[in-house]
């Protein structure tokens, strides 16, 4: 429940940006953390911080015109919105999806202002991306898109000013093709204008694993402060991109048995645990639908468009999309004795559905908290390209696990300070507001 007190600041916020729904729903899940740390700091209120968090500093929205392979013509809608620079550059990814509009940016940038907070590196949040489906889309078409769509974007970013990434339907080849069209333009080398780079021309080892890697180290701790621990558990993973199939990696590797993952399509069970190097092949390499991976693995079978959430499992990981997983679902795992769920993706589970999980007593790691590993691997791209150096796997994993640790002690420890121990939301909320609170505080009225 949002304080009283904050509760005109969020009706504000419904009013100014009408329709945009998934931004009022990652407004109000923040404002409903932070009455406590209002009545503690009333400079906060006095300086308007929270009124001045909800309202981007920069919106651009521009126009993508492409031609396809046939010389049709297409236009697309590309947005970047420049959430927060307080703590550093704006900083977050760029999402090509049809379901892209300035309602969703907005939520997706408004979460990145508290995830990179959570990181302790210097990055502000941002977040961009256009209603381009890249699906059923040649290589050189996907190719012509992101050449057009940086023909405008470039002339808003930089190294010190804005540093885009990927996020859903754009990974290290859409990113390559962007980075040669501002290389192009600018005629600068720089490297530190974008993440998540192939490793030759300037990526970070570890930054494609990251998000993933990072989801199952924040998992552990989640399991470690209840004095339990992943090995042989049963696993169920939504999604089956880069998250996901990360996700899945590291947590067979600390001795999870994964039994499902999916795509917009439907899901694959397989009882006898996910073969990751098909998985990898199947959707990564070969970019199929997840049937495939059935067609080829003889111990699995495919649920055409079915819910994943039926299965039974002790960790449940959603890291497919936003709302993916609703109060229904939450309930069914709850009952069938799923003890932790942690999101890969972006607000995946519905308002209703986090507090059924907190309700039933399953723990829950909000995504924000959970999936930030992806973000700070990116930060420590930055780091590598400002001083032209490049670090080893391990060193750079290790960072990763170490940020990770971190992110959760902070989250578990603001968590119990304001009377709610173990809701790592709360935590996370109230952690990542008072690192851009202080900031911007600081800063004075800008
Ligand atoms: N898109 C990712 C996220 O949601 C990563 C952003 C980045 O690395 O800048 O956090």
């Amino acid at each position: 429940m949002i304080d009283e007190k904050l509760e005109p600041i969020f009706d504000d916020v419904v009013r100014r940006n009408p329709g945009e729904v998934e931004f009022h729903q990652a407004v109000r899940e923040v404002l409903d953390s932070l009455g406590p740390v209002i009545a503690k700091n009333p400079d906060y209120a006095e300086q308007k911080i929270i009124q001045r968090i909800c309202e981007p500093e920069r919106q651009i929205i521009f126009r993508v015109p492409w031609s396809d392979d046939n010389g049709e013509v297409h236009i697309n809608r590309g947005m970047r919105v420049e959430f927060n620079s307080a703590l550093g550059p704006y900083k977050g990814g760029l999402r090509f999806h049809p379901s892209v509009n300035l309602g969703i940016v907005k939520f997706l940038g408004f979460e990145q202002i508290f995830k990179n907070a959570l990181t302790s590196l210097p990055i502000g949040g941002g977040k961009g991306g256009a209603d381009f489906d890249p699906k059923g889309r040649s290589d050189d078409e996907i190719m012509r898109f992101c050449q057009s769509f940086m023909l405008e974007l470039h002339r808003h970013l930089g190294e010190r000013t804005d540093v885009p990434a990927g996020d859903t339907g754009v990974g290290v080849r859409e990113i390559g093709w962007l980075f040669g069209q501002y290389k192009r333009i600018t005629n600068r080398y720089e490297s530190g204008v974008l993440t998540g780079k192939g490793v030759e021309w300037g990526g970070a080892l570890v930054r494609n694993e990251a998000t993933g890697y990072g989801l199952v180290f924040f998992l552990e701790e989640m399991l470690a402060s209840a004095g339990k621990t992943l090995d042989g558990r049963t696993v169920v993973v939504s999604g089956s991109g880069n998250v996901a199939v990360h996700a899945i990696e590291k947590a067979q590797q600390h001795g999870a048995l994964v039994v499902a993952c999916s795509d917009s399509s439907g899901f694959v069970h397989d009882p006898a645990g996910l073969q990751l190097d098909v998985l990898k092949d199947v959707k990564l390499s070969r970019r199929k639908r997840i049937s495939v991976y059935a067609d080829e693995v003889g111990s699995a079978t495919f649920v055409e468009r079915g819910n994943i959430w039926t299965l039974l499992c002790d960790v449940a990981l959603p890291c497919a999309t936003q709302n993916e997983l609703t109060r229904r679902d939450a309930e069914l795992l709850a009952r069938n004795g799923c003890i932790a769920v942690a999101e890969g993706a972006n607000m995946p589970c519905t308002p209703d559905a986090i507090q059924m999980f907190e309700s039933a007593g399953v723990a829950f790691g909000p995504g924000k908290a959970a999936n930030a590993g992806g973000v700070a691997t990116s930060a420590l791209e930055m780091q590598q390209n400002a001083s032209r150096d490049s670090w080893t796997f391990e060193h750079t994993e290790r960072r990763l696990a170490e940020i990770m640790v971190s992110i959760h002690r902070l989250c578990h420890e603001r968590s119990e300070q304001y009377g709610t121990p173990g809701n790592l939301v709360h935590g996370a909320n109230i952690a990542g507001f008072e690192r851009v609170a202080r900031a911007m505080s600081a800063l004075g009225l800008v």
